[in-house]
C-alpha cells in the first residue's frame, strides 16, 4: 500500500512538473512578443465601447491560430472558437477598454492619447485598470492552448469584451448573440490585475468577489429665489444636505450590519450666485451591495427619502424629487461560483505554490463579467486576481496598500511582464484542466 501511494505520488510529480516547467518557459520565450504588444496596447488605449483598434490588431493573431474569429459582437467585441474535439465548453473573456483618466507613471511608453468621451468632451485616455495586461495575456493563452491542441478535447472560446468600465459590454455581448451565435459555455474564467496583491500572487474569492453597481440620480427640485427672501421659496439646496444626510440612515440603521454596501453621493451641483436660491439641485450617488434583497432595500430607501424629506420641506406636490435608476448602467455582483473557484484554488495553489496563492476577500468595486453566468446555474465562473504590484513598491510600502496608487490611479504601473506570465499561465493550466481529455 505505501509502496503503491509513493509510486503514485512520483508519477504525480512526474506529469505536472515537467510540463508546468516547460509551460512557463514557452511563455517566457514568447515575452520579448508580448511585451510588444502590451507596449503598443498601452500607448494606445481606447475608451469603452470606442474600441476599434485594438480588435482589429489581435483578430489577426487568433485566426492564424487556427481560431474562427467574429468581430464586432456586443458593439465592438470579438469572439474567437476553436473546436477540438468533444468535450466542455470553455470561455476566456479579456475587457479591453481605458479609462478618461491623464497617464502620469512616466513610463516610455505612457499613453498620449487623447479621446472624446459620448457627450463629445475631449479627454485623456489610459489604460489606468490593466485592461491591457489582459488582452496581451489572452492572447498569450491561444498561443500556448494552440500550440498545445493535442493535450485537451473541447471546444475553446475567446472573447475579447468592450464597454466594461461602463458596465455595458457583458449585456451588448450577450444581447448581440454570444450564446446564440457561438457555443454556449458550461464554464467561464476571466482574470484582473490587482492593485492590492503583490506581482505574480494569484487570488480568489469563492462566492461574491466584486459588487452590484449602480448609478442613481435624484434631482431635487424646489422653488427659487431671492437669496434674502427663503421665507418665498423653497430651498433645494437645504433640502438637497436633508437628503444626503438621511440617506447615510440607509447604511447604518435600514439594513442588516452582516451585508456589506455603500450609498456614496459623490455629485451634488446647484446654484449659480451668492444671492441666487436656485431651482433645482443634482445629485448623482453610487450604490453598492452583494446580494439582490440587499440592492432592493437600498434603491426603494433612496426614493422613500427623497420624497419624504421633501414632504417635510413643504415643496409642493407637483415638485417633489425625481429619482432616476440608471439601469443600463447596472453592474450585476460577481458571484464566483465555488466549485469553480475552489477548484481553480486548489489548482493554482498546487501550481504556484502556497506563497503565491490566496483567499482574497470581496471588493466593493464592480465587474461586469458575472453576466456570463448571472442567470444560468448550469454555467459555472470564476474572476480571480492576478497581483501587479512591483516587488520592491510592495516592499517599501510593507504591504500597505493603502500608500500605493490603486486601480484607475494615473499612477498605476503594473510589473506588467510578471501579471501577463502568471496570468497566461494560470488561465492556460486551467483550461488544459477544464477540458482535459477523457
Ligand atoms: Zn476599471
Ligand atoms: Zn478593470
Amino acid at each position: 500500500m505505501k509502496m503503491k501511494l509513493a509510486i503514485s505520488a512520483l508519477a504525480l510529480i512526474a506529469s505536472t512538473a515537467a510540463p508546468a516547467a516547460a509551460l512557463s518557459d514557452a511563455i517566457q520565450a514568447d515575452m520579448p512578443q508580448l511585451m510588444a504588444l502590451y507596449r503598443d496596447l498601452h500607448a494606445n488605449p481606447e475608451l469603452s465601447i470606442q474600441e476599434y483598434r485594438t480588435p482589429a490588431k489581435l483578430a489577426p493573431e487568433m485566426r492564424k491560430l487556427g481560431f474562427a474569429v467574429t468581430e464586432k459582437v456586443g458593439k465592438t467585441g470579438l469572439v474567437a472558437v476553436m473546436k477540438n474535439g468533444p468535450g466542455p465548453v470553455l470561455m476566456l473573456r479579456a475587457d479591453m477598454d481605458a479609462l478618461p483618466v491623464k497617464e502620469q507613471t512616466g513610463l516610455p511608453f505612457a499613453s498620449k492619447v487623447m479621446g472624446k468621451l459620448p457627450d463629445g468632451t475631449d479627454t485623456p485616455v489610459m489604460h489606468a485598470c490593466g485592461h491591457d495586461t489582459h488582452i496581451t495575456s489572452w492572447l498569450a493563452t491561444a498561443r500556448r492552448l494552440a500550440a498545445m491542441k493535442d493535450q485537451w478535447s473541447g471546444t475553446l472560446v475567446m472573447i475579447l469584451q468592450s464597454g466594461e468600465e461602463t458596465g455595458e459590454g457583458a449585456r451588448a455581448m450577450l444581447t448581440e448573440g454570444l450564446y446564440t451565435r457561438f457555443p454556449k459555455p458550461s464554464y467561464v474564467l476571466a482574470f484582473h490585475d490587482s492593485a492590492i496583491l503583490p506581482a505574480g500572487v494569484i487570488g480568489v474569492t469563492p462566492g461574491y468577489t466584486t459588487a452590484s453597481v449602480d448609478n442613481v440620480d435624484i434631482l431635487v427640485r424646489g422653488v427659487g429665489g431671492h437669496g434674502a427672501t427663503p421665507q418665498a421659496t423653497k430651498d433645494p439646496i437645504v433640502l438637497g444636505s436633508r437628503i444626503v444626510m438621511a440617506l447615510q440612515t440607509l447604511v447604518s440603521r435600514e439594513k442588516n450590519p452582516l451585508d456589506p454596501a455603500v450609498v456614496t453621493v459623490g455629485s451634488f451641483q446647484a446654484g449659480t450666485k451668492h444671492n441666487v436660491i436656485p431651482d433645482e439641485a443634482k445629485l448623482q450617488l453610487t450604490v453598492r451591495t452583494y446580494k439582490p434583497e440587499v440592492r432592493k432595500l437600498l434603491l426603494d430607501g433612496i426614493a422613500r427619502i427623497a420624497r419624504g424629506e421633501a414632504i417635510a420641506a413643504g415643496v409642493p406636490d407637483n415638485r417633489v424629487p425625481v429619482v432616476t435608476i440608471r439601469e443600463e448602467q447596472h453592474t450585476p455582483a460577481t458571484f464566483n461560483t465555488e466549485k469553480l473557484a475552489n477548484r481553480e484554488l486548489a489548482l493554482f495553489g498546487q501550481h504556484f505554490g502556497k506563497d503565491r496563492t490566496t483567499i482574497l476577500p470581496p471588493l466593493m468595486v464592480g465587474e461586469d463579467v458575472g453576466r456570463y453566468w448571472l442567470d444560468d446555474p448550469t454555467v459555472e465562473g470564476t474572476l480571480f486576481w492576478v497581483g501587479g504590484v512591483p516587488k520592491a513598491k510592495w516592499d517599501a510600502a510593507g504591504g500597505d496598500t493603502t500608500k500605493l496608487p490603486s486601480l484607475h490611479s494615473p499612477f498605476w504601473a503594473p510589473d506588467a511582464p510578471t501579471v501577463i506570465l502568471t496570468g497566461t499561465e494560470a488561465l492556460t493550466i486551467a483550461a488544459l484542466d477544464i477540458l482535459k481529455k477523457s
